[in-house]
């Protein structure tokens, strides 16, 4: 039965929830080892790498599942300077790493121009691709971005369910994130969405929905990441996703979308000390290493108990080529543009 779906070019609906229903043990594995050839087809062998700065925690959003949501009094905030965001970035550089990641939460103290400088300074000195991922923004401020030298905006749409949006994110509305990716796509922006699994209430239903987004809205980069939960939320007592339910997300993901980046996240290492290493097998073609210095590392807290790179093997510079060599992969060169281009 699974074989009959694995072997059909285009999947339905139906057809991604039996896949992301699957129990039985080989099944589970044929549904891996689909996503591996995918994977192997669109993507080859390289295991693109963007090294994650997380500049500012301060976010005007008050998302349930985040720990950075306005209502977290507990949390001690933070933005770095232009300077200490120009060392990272070259720290990241140096490590041949030629994709870099600004993330913050809402935080609109940085203006649009100081966000413009930051990407031209960027691009002055280093030969990167440049990922935003700052949440929603003004149009103007998109625009103004991308002839500032910035390349791709990673937005997740994180549930495609427009009932269930606004639960989690009061005053927001699917509409809106799902114009905000169109409108980048339009003016030329790499796009990347995705979802979090396992959020409450959240159907199987709905997680294929997400699948079926990605490819309606045509992104370049997929991110499925488990949900963790996070101390001094509502969902604070909420129960974490299942990593083997998490791995037949994104290996359905992969089977689905098939020429786009699909990242072995940073929450799938939170889960399991070897989860980026199984999501690299299910599908994943990259990872994203996480550069941001201390003392503000652990204040990116959006989840408990985050993977941190210091803990991390893949993390760390000496160990990260081997880990990937490990798995019969190589560390790619270049800025690993979109697929599709
Ligand atoms: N402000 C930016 C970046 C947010 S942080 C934006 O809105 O796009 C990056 C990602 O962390 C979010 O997109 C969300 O998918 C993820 N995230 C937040 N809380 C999480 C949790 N409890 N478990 C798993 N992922 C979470």
């Amino acid at each position: 039965m699974i074989n009959d779906i694995l072997n059909k070019e285009e999947l339905n609906k139906e057809e991604i929830v039996s896949l992301l229903r699957t129990e039985d043990c080989q099944d589970v594995q044929l549904l891996f080892q689909k996503a591996d050839e995918v994977r192997k087809v669109y993507c080859g062998d390289e295991v693109h790498l963007r090294g994650i700065i997380e500049f500012s925690n301060y976010c005007e959003q008050d998302c349930l599942y985040c720990g950075l949501r306005k209502s977290n009094s507990v949390l001690e905030r933070y933005r770095m300077s232009s300077a200490e965001i120009m060392q990272t970035a070259k720290a990241i550089y140096n490590m041949g790493i030629q994709t870099i990641v600004l993330q913050s939460g809402e935080d609109f103290s940085f203006g649009g121009n100081d966000i413009a400088n930051i990407i031209s300074s960027i691009k002055k000195k280093f030969d990167v691709a440049i990922t935003l991922s700052l949440g929603e923004r003004d149009y103007e401020e998109y625009k103004l971005w991308k002839t500032s030298g910035a390349d791709r905006y990673l937005l997740k749409h994180e549930t495609s369910n427009p009932g269930l949006y606004p639960v989690y994110h009061s005053n927001q509305k699917l509409k809106d994130r799902v114009d905000h990716l169109y409108f980048l796509k339009s003016i030329g922006y790499q796009i990347g969405s995705g979802n979090i699994i396992s959020l409450p209430r959240q159907t199987i239903e709905d997680i294929a929905d997400d699948i079926l987004l990605c490819r309606e809205l045509d992104v370049d980069m997929a991110s499925f990441s488990p949900f963790i939960s996070s101390p001094y939320t509502p969902y604070r007592k909420r129960k974490n996703a299942d990593l083997t339910f998490t791995l037949k997300v994104m290996a359905a993901a992969r089977i689905v979308l098939k020429n786009v980046h699909i990242p072995a996240t940073t929450a799938i290492a939170t889960l399991d000390e070897f989860g980026r290493e199984k999501g690299l097998q299910a599908g994943a073609n990259v990872i994203m290493p996480n550069f941001t210095p201390n003392p503000y590392r652990e204040k990116f807290s959006i989840y408990a108990n985050k993977k941190c790179a210091k803990d991390n093997p893949l993390d760390c510079p000496s160990c990260l080529e081997n880990s990937i060599s490990l798995l019969g992969r190589k560390v790619a060169t270049g800025k690993g543009q979109s697929l599709k281009v």
